[in-house]
């Protein structure tokens, strides 16, 4: 990257405005990127396109061995990779190996592999009796040209992550990272060039807002993922184009805990998967509901668990167990929360301040005694708080687990499995996992996506993880092709009758 003034925005030489890209964890500037403008979006986006037939062209097998060639790129580059996103992200080296560059690496192979089942041709049948006998086939194209839009929590998995389908459908691909955590990205791009994607196929459109609302307006679909105002703005703008967006937005993962829990297996899922990533997961835990018989002994091994977590500014594997925030804002989101909390009577059990001078901080944090209307229990805290409710009964934590706007994932506790099912199948969320948490997320097979407009519109992973990325388009093949076919001119009194009288027959049903 250029040596330019590190103010967040400058000017270079040749007139280029340039965004500063900043280690939170330090407060360093360790880079910086082109704001694009529309103009240089669009010249991006023709670039794509002229390169997308080729690509198509190449088939499943071309494009797999290319993906196959990334994906071990990205183990051969680990360091780099995991070096470049604790240095934009200030997480744990362990949390960029983990969730970035083991999804990345997995999805490379299972794109290259699944992408031919996926979008093979699907014979149809049908009950129509005017097409019987003929050929009906279900073929997926390629849309062309996908826009990604993606937010600065994992730059590779969420970010990135979604290029991969994308890319292994035979479209060309424009990114737009967020503007705190592109260097992931450009270096990903990279790689993709080093593997032999021919060029243009993929493309990195660095900038704020504004590039990717340019973004929507060059492409054939849209694939975002962020925060529930900014979707909003995505939806409405693909729409004034009428092109298709799928929108992957926030969460507040409630985690419900039974009487009959495994206690410590649960506190280990709260403490891990609440403050992994410095609780900057879309599907992090973010509120905890508990029976009243181990609401005790559960509050307490969770707090000894969150008070042990070290804190601090990632040096390499082990060296600590949570990083910075990675989003400057995200500092006062969190700091409003629990100060709203404990100003309305919640007690903070451990942490509770921003800690550190320089850089993006706030401490692991667990609360109790909290109100349901409060802000750390309706809003999307996304930091490194847990709020801990005692609950009654299983009616009224499954009551206040569905009493938000969002429905991304959630979590059931139990040492009763049909139980604890019957209790997962009445939560409205994308995903509820029991016993476990986030972990599906790895299952490239199943389905992640909101089950409520906060938490987005449309699924990633799964078959309809790559299928959004194409058209349909149906066959219908004449394999018997007389001259004219009998419901054709001229009618005739008789046949109506006859077509009457099999009307009837087909369609008058059975008693
Ligand atoms: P934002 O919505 O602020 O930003 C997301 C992306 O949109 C960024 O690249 C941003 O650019 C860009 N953007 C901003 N304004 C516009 C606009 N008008 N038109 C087009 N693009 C625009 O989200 P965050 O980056 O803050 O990400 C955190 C959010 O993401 C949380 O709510 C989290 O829950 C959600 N998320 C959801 C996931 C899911 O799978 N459901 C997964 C991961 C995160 P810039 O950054 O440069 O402003």
């Amino acid at each position: 990257m250029d040596s330019i003034a590190t103010e967040p925005t400058a000017k270079r030489a040749d007139g280029q405005t340039q965004i500063a890209v900043e280690n939170p964890a330090t407060g360093e500037v360790i880079g910086h990127v082109p704001d694009m403008t529309a103009g240089e979006v669009a010249e991006l986006a023709r670039s794509g396109r002229a390169a997308q037939p080729g690509w198509e062209a190449m088939g499943f097998d071309g494009r797999g061995i290319i993906l196959r060639r990334m994906q071990r790129w990205l183990i051969d580059n680990a360091d780099r990779v995991i070096g470049t996103i604790c240095a934009e992200t200030g997480k744990a080296y362990e949390d960029a190996q983990i969730a970035e560059l083991t999804y990345g690496a997995a999805a490379f192979g299972f794109w290259a592999d699944k992408a031919s089942q996926y979008l093979a041709d699907e014979r149809v049948r049908t009950s129509s009796v005017f097409v019987k006998g003929k050929r009906l086939v279900l073929r997926y194209r390629p849309l062309g040209l996908i826009g990604v839009i993606g937010p600065w929590n994992y730059p590779l998995t969420n970010s990135f992550g979604d290029c991969i389908p994308a890319l292994a459908a035979g479209n060309s691909v424009l990114l737009k990272p967020s503007e705190v955590t592109p260097l992931t990205s450009i270096l990903l791009a990279e790689g993709l060039a080093a593997c032999g994607l021919p060029d243009d196929v993929f493309a990195v459109a660095t900038g704020r807002g504004a590039t990717g609302a340019a973004v929507i307006d060059e492409v054939d679909m849209i694939m975002f993922t962020g925060s529930t105002a900014t979707g909003r703005k995505v939806g409405v703008r693909a729409a004034e184009r009428l092109i298709p967006a799928s929108l992957e937005l926030g969460g507040k993962d409630p985690m419900i805990v039974l009487a009959d829990a495994n206690i410590e297996r649960a506190a280990n899922h709260a403490a891990y998967y609440a403050m992994f990533n410095c609780g900057q997961t879309c599907i992090s835990i973010e509120r905890c509901y508990v029976e009243a018989p181990i609401y005790d002994e559960f509050v307490t091994r969770v707090t000894e668990k969150v008070n042990a977590i070290r804190q601090g500014v990632p040096a390499g594997p082990g060296s600590i167990d949570v990083g910075s925030l990675t989003f400057p804002p995200q500092v006062e989101t969190v700091e409003r929360h629990v100060a709203e909390a404990r100003d309305r009577g919640a007690k903070v059990l451990t942490g509770g301040h921003r800690g550190r001078s320089t850089g993006y901080w706030f401490e692991p944090t667990v609360l109790v005694d909290v109100d349901h209307d409060m802000a750390c229990m309706q809003e999307e805290t996304f930091g490194p708080t847990l709020p801990i409710m005692k609950v009654d009964d299983v009616e009224q934590a499954i009551r206040l687990a569905n009493d938000s706007q969002y429905g991304l994932g959630a979590a059931v506790f139990s040492r009763d499995l049909a139980r604890a099912e019957a209790v997962a199948r009445r939560v409205n969320a994308g995903v509820v996992t029991v016993n476990d948490a986030i972990i599906n997320y790895t299952a490239l097979e199943l389905p992640m996506g909101g089950a409520k407009p906060g938490s987005g519109v449309g699924y990633r992973h799964g078959p309809g993880g790559i299928r959004k990325y194409c058209r349909q388009q149906a066959l219908l093949i004449s394999r018997f092709h007389p001259h004219r076919d009998i419901h054709m001119h001229p009618y005739r009194a008789r046949r109506t009758r006859l077509l009457g009288r099999l009307l009837g027959l087909l369609y008058r049903g059975r008693r």
